[in-house]
């Protein structure tokens, strides 16, 4: 079993069918992702592998250690990481929070919310479209031209939601006028993202 320790005081291992498959670059990302995660500080979360999804995360309902979730390593992105993480957070901040963790925010349950408080979290989540959120295809497809607006745009939505009950209606009704009025013009095709060096 690998165990590893990146920063914040997470421990991570692996299951043994995980090992077989793990890369370094996996490593490096999920290391990195976790880091994005102060809640998970003084816990544990074990990674097992799938091949049929991009991700999965089984949702705590009560604090048992290890945490677990399930990537693919082919194709891994910092989005689907990032998505299982906060998964993991859905369920934990509906818990009273051990002794030595921070404060969690309470954060609420359901796919699409999963990918607004991901995008939200890190410019590093933004690598590739997320799964859930609702977006027209013009956005999808030029991703890295919209990760930035669309991540501003699930910031502000969040800031809302307290007073705002159909903040996700609005969050993709202004995702979905995004093409008009920032169109993809030829000469930007190329532009990458420089956010994740
Ligand atoms: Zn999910």
């Amino acid at each position: 079993m690998i165990l590893l320790s990146p920063g914040m005081g997470v421990t991570v291992s692996f299951t043994p069918q995980m090992e077989k498959r793990l890369t370094q670059r996996a490593v490096r990302m999920i290391r990195q992702s976790l880091s994005r995660f102060p809640e998970l500080r003084n816990l544990e979360v074990r990674v097992g592998h799938t091949k049929t999804k991009l991700g999965v995360a089984f949702i705590p309902t009560r604090l048992r250690l290890p945490l677990y979730i399930r990537l693919r390593v082919r194709g891994l992105t910092y989005n689907t990481i990032g998505h299982e993480l906060t998964h993991l957070l859905q369920g934990l901040t509906k818990l009273p929070p051990p002794d030595g963790t921070p404060v969690w925010e309470p954060l609420p349950g359901g796919e699409t919310q999963c990918d607004i408080w991901t995008l939200a979290r890190s410019e590093l989540f933004c690598d590739d479209a997320p799964t859930y959120l609702r977006m027209p295809r013009a956005v999808r497809e030029n991703w890295r031209h919209y990760a930035g607006r669309v991540r501003s745009l699930c910031v502000e939505a969040i800031r809302q939601r307290p007073s705002h009950r159909t903040y996700i209606r609005w969050l993709e009704s202004r995702i979905a006028e995004l093409p008009e009025r920032v169109p993809v013009l030829r000469s930007n095709v190329p532009e990458q993202l420089s956010l994740f060096s």
